[in-house]
């Protein structure tokens, strides 16, 4: 009949995967007792190890669930922590320390904590049993610990002291039965002393008489009766045995010898129960029958959970199946599909735009530096001899000056290090579109996975970085020193810059409208003609400018100034527009009358030159690099843990798998506890026959 009680403990670990629910818990032996009552003693007398954690600083801090799997054919004792999953562990030593770092993981401040440490223990000479151990009772709290510390262990005890739980109460002999907190706590929860074994320790410190009248105390009956144990390892074993072998044999015959030696009071014709054996044989007993008692409660427990697991599953998830590798998986194909959408609309024509958008900023940049410096700062550079602007359009051709101009115009384009603007505007364009990927793909909610497609991405861009600008500035060397142009470029240029122009012209107007709506049309308009009048001498800014001049504050003195400057860029930019849509600037052979048109030819070929190489050292390595890394950071190299992690970062689909997870696992125990009921319905039918 001992199966049950095996497969009933199988069942209880099976449970304690969905979490403890209080309606599925199966009964277990909880010991309670005050400190130093000789609890680890019996515990570790009944394991035949020493494992338990000892010294003087409260060293069990958190209930410990043992699990006891008696392994009759094999030679090997061993302990393991299925949480942690450090494996078998055949050192009870290592068991000890263990737990010792696991108990004293919970703070000095704190001192006690409800979740428990879960070990199991495989034996050829242990019984299947499952047992609790739980910090031990204080009288007072030492001066280091929290004054609540008392309340908070005793409380502690109670919640796992409640039915249908057997409470195994541990008092020393050699104190006053009336004075034991542990059969105290029993009686709170079990007043008529029906699922306490009550546990007399330390008999050896007490005469043999006064030791038979505790065990047959009246004032405290409890239904299963006092065992009365000398459960200490005896002095003479000797530390070879202590360490590593089985201390049960040991205990037994030290116990049996002090027993023996008063046979009258707990010989086999007195009326008590003594020793470690025959504690062990009632704890069997008494834990077969509590299970074989909850069998069918918690068969209907189980099966109303699994009712309502099933209900949730199918409404909230449409019975759509679910696992932390393929979520993984499939998130994974998708992002990598839409990632060769991207490629494949992201190539030659659109790096092109980009870089050739970029140079067409930098164009305008040295235009207004070079060229339409119209005077706004400084009314004093009207009297340089050429006014650019007012000479532009008919600039000699012969004048070095016109030459001198053009050159170093279109050497600050070719020398601006054109390798690394183009690496970066194109490496930074694929790190947007990827991160756009990410945000739109199920990668969006798993900070994890965001991570390591980041940095993948940026891996790879920045292992090509330098290579690439090099490869990129070496290949537009030649148009350092020279440049040709023929004159269907110059057409193209001349198209081309039109609409440049255009759109400059648009958002120079577009940011006066703007500083018109934050200050006001009329406001601006005034202090622009203030700010004009300066310029011309006309008006003053009195004291330094700083705290505002003609009834006008710095900050708005400063609009009109931006005012000022974006309405005078507008003017020079249509004029040159003009200029550049004129006859003159039809033909390449007037170019410096049209340094517009030439820069955008360079700007141009620049750019062709550039995406040529752009395409073969960073995007083609990229979108060939990219998902292989995808699968290396993502892909089968995660091991299942880290899968499962990713799986839950998502709130959502942790719920589902968790829903999963608890149908399976409810199916599974209602299974198993369905064929012990066969079981134990055909071997009580056939008790009957008998
Ligand atoms: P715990 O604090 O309740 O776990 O108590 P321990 O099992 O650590 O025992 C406290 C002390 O009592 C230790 O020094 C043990 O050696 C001693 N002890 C335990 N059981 C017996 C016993 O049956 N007889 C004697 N004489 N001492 C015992």
């Amino acid at each position: 009949m001992m199966v049950l009680t095996r497969k009933m403990i199988e069942i209880r670990n099976i449970l304690t995967q969905v979490g403890q629910s209080n309606t599925l818990t199966l009964p277990s032996i909880v010991v309670i007792g005050s400190q130093s009552s000789g609890k680890s003693s019996v515990l570790e007398a009944i394991v035949g190890h020493e494992f338990l954690p000892k010294g003087s600083n409260m060293v069990t801090r958190r209930p410990i669930e043992l699990t006891l799997v008696n392994t009759p054919n094999a030679q090997a004792e061993y302990g393991e922590f299925p949480a942690l999953g450090l494996g078998k562990i055949t050192d009870f030593s290592q068991i000890q320390r263990t737990l010792t770092d696991l108990n004293l993981a919970v703070s000095d401040k704190d001192c006690v904590s409800d979740d428990p440490i879960q070990l199991h223990i495989y034996s050829p000479h242990v019984p299947d049993l499952s047992m609790i151990d739980l910090p031990g009772y204080i009288q007072v709290a030492g001066s280091d610990q929290p004054p609540e510390l008392k309340q908070k262990i005793s409380d502690l005890c109670d919640k796992y002291i409640q039915a249908p739980n057997i409470i195994l109460a541990i008092s020393a002999a050699d104190v006053d039965l009336a004075n034991s907190t542990a059969l105290r706590a029993s009686r709170r929860v079990d007043p008529r002393g029906e699922r306490t074994i009550g546990v007399i320790t330390k008999m050896d410190l007490v005469d043999a008489e006064r030791g038979a009248s505790i065990l047959t105390d009246k004032k405290y009956p409890l239904r299963l009766g006092y065992v009365g144990v000398v459960s200490r390892v005896p002095q003479t074993t000797t530390l070879f045995s202590r360490g590593s072998g089985n201390i049960t044999n040991a205990i037994v015959k030290n116990e049996r010898a002090y027993f023996s030696a008063h046979p009258s009071h707990f010989g086999p014709n007195s009326e008590t129960s003594v020793g470690v054996p025959t504690l062990r044989e009632k704890l069997m007993n008494v834990l077969e029958q509590t299970m074989a008692r909850s069998l069918a409660g918690t068969r209907d427990a189980i099966s109303q959970e699994l009712e309502e697991a099933t209900y949730e599953f199918k409404v909230q998830y449409n019975d759509r199946p679910l696992s932390a590798e393929s979520y993984l998986a499939e998130s994974l194909d998708s992002f990598k599909h839409s990632f060769k959408a991207f490629a494949e609309s992201f190539g030659r024509p659109q790096v092109r735009e980009l870089l050739k958008h970029e140079l067409d900023q930098r164009v305008m940049d040295i235009l207004a530096q070079r060229y339409w410096n119209k005077p706004i700062e400084d009314l004093s550079e009207a009297t340089l001899d050429v006014d650019p602007l007012k000479d532009l359009p008919k600039a000699d051709p012969e004048n070095l000056y016109w030459h001198r101009k053009l050159d170093a115009s279109t050497s600050n384009l070719t020398k601006l290090g054109i390798g690394r603007v183009a690496t970066t505007v194109v490496a930074s364009a694929l790190q947007q579109h990827v991160e756009r990927l990410v945000a739109q793909s199920t990668f969006a909610s798993h900070p994890y996975a965001q991570n390591a497609i980041m940095e993948a991405c940026n891996g790879i861009l920045n292992d090509r970085f330098f290579s690439t600008s090099d490869q990129v500035e070496n290949c537009i060397k030649p148009y350092k020193f020279e440049i040709e142009v023929e004159e269907p470029e110059w057409a193209k240029g001349r198209e081309s810059v039109s609409k440049v122009l255009k759109e400059e012209l648009t958002a120079c107007e577009g940011a006066l409208r703007r500083v018109e709506d934050q200050i006001g049309k009329r406001k601006l308009k005034d202090v622009m003609s203030f700010v004009d009048k300066v310029r011309k001498g006309e008006a003053v800014l009195e004291g330094n400018g700083a705290g505002g001049a003609g009834g006008f504050s710095a900050a708005l003195l400063e609009k009109g100034r931006e005012g000022i400057f974006l309405r005078d860029r507008a003017d020079i930019i249509k004029m040159r527009l003009l200029a550049v849509r004129s006859k003159q600037c039809s033909t390449l052979k007037n170019k410096y009358y049209c340094p517009e048109v030439f820069l955008d030819v360079v700007a141009d070929k620049l750019t062709s030159t550039a995406v040529l190489f752009l395409n073969v050292e960073l995007l083609s390595e990229f979108y060939y690099n990219f998902p292989r890394e995808l699968d290396q950071r993502l892909g089968r190299h995660l091991s299942d843990s880290e899968v499962e992690r990713f799986a839950r970062e998502d709130p959502r689909v942790r719920r589902h798998l968790d829903v999963i997870k608890k149908k399976e696992t409810l199916e599974l125990a209602l299974q198993k506890i369905e064929s012990l009921r066969q079981l134990e319905g055909r071997s009580r039918n056939a008790g009957r026959g008998e």
